[in-house]
């Protein structure tokens, strides 16, 4: 027994948008073929088992019943678990996504690197909300994204777009992440700064890039390390003291004219937090942790972040 239906009908049925149900026909989410007159057909049994899984009773019109022999059978296709009764996947911050995307592409206008490499954010959500995890995680769009957010700026249904690309990063194994981002996020664990600089060659480069900068244009200027009560404490990117420590000396500069009360801790000072980037949340909140015991520990009241 086939159960006929038109995209609208079985939309206000199932209380989700028609492009939903359309989503789903074309993702062959919901076995339905295409018949007469812009109605689509469907089992009898998958509609039931599409009933089952949003918990109601199976609309039983006869008018609805069709001889499979009128127009053939359909493909033996069961209704794949992972959309229908809701979103199934692990990365979907809200379920409602799957109905409440337009599939309007505004966010693929508004993203700078739509069409690189095939990148959509329309369709990473589409597919994240067809549960195709796997896929995601395994793809290379959520690292060529920048996370600058354009795209979820634009969606006029508020979706969260750069949150499920940092669940899709996070997703990944984290020996798979690609290019030094972990490795920098494991040695800021065990060294605390990304490049594993040591504390002691640290505080020999600030005091002589300090004495430097007394000679040329400061005078009496001394690095400001671990100042208990200053007031800002700043942080620094790694890849300056490892291979441009001239241009920390610009913003000690500018300290040193406004006569701001500074300090660098000497432990725990990387301002690049890449378990950000990563998708690592337990890590970044490790690292965030570390300056705010600095903050504590030195007694300051503002936190300069470098990026
Ligand atoms: S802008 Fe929003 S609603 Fe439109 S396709 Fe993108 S995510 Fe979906
Ligand atoms: S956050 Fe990523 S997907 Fe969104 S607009 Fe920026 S680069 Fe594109």
């Amino acid at each position: 027994m086939m159960y006929e239906f038109k995209v609208s009908q079985l939309a206000e049925e199932f209380g989700v948008h028609r492009n939903t149900i359309r989503n789903w026909i074309n993702a062959g989410t919901l076995p339905a073929k295409e018949g007469p007159g812009r109605k689509y057909l469907m089992k009898f049994h998958d509609y039931q088992k599409l009933c089952e899984k949003f918990g109601r009773e199976p609309h039983v019109n006869p008018s609805n019943h069709v001889d499979p022999e009128v127009l053939g059978t359909l493909e033996e296709t069961d209704i794949a678990p992972l959309l229908i009764n809701g979103v199934k996947s692990e990365l979907v911050l809200d379920p409602s996504w799957a109905d409440s995307c337009l599939t309007c592409g505004t966010c693929a206008s508004a993203c700078p690197i739509s069409g690189v490499d095939g990148l959509d954010p329309r369709k990473i959500v589409r597919m994240a909300v067809l549960g195709l995890d796997k896929e995601l995680v395994d793809s290379t769009w959520p690292w060529k994204c920048t996370m600058c957010g354009k795209c979820e700026e634009a969606c006029p249904e508020n979706i969260q777009i750069v949150a499920l690309m940092r669940k899709i990063r996070g997703a990944r194994e984290r020996d798979k992440v690609p290019g030094p981002i972990h490795k920098g996020v494991v040695m800021c664990l065990e060294r605390g700064n990304n490049l594993g600089i040591p504390k002691d060659d640290f505080i020999f480069l600030c005091e002589d890039l300090a004495e430097e900068l007394a000679e040329d244009c400061c005078p009496g200027f001394t690095a400001p390390l671990d100042v208990h009560g200053a007031r800002v404490m700043v942080t620094v990117n790694s890849k300056e003291p490892f291979g441009e420590p001239d241009d920390m000396k610009w913003w000690w500069k500018i300290f040193y004219a406004a006569g701001e009360s500074w300090t660098i801790p000497t432990e725990n000072w990387e301002g690049v937090n890449w378990g950000l980037f990563s998708g690592d949340d337990e890590s970044m909140k490790t690292i965030v942790g570390r300056l705010v015991d600095n903050m504590r520990r030195l007694n300051c009241k503002v936190l300069l972040l470098p990026e």
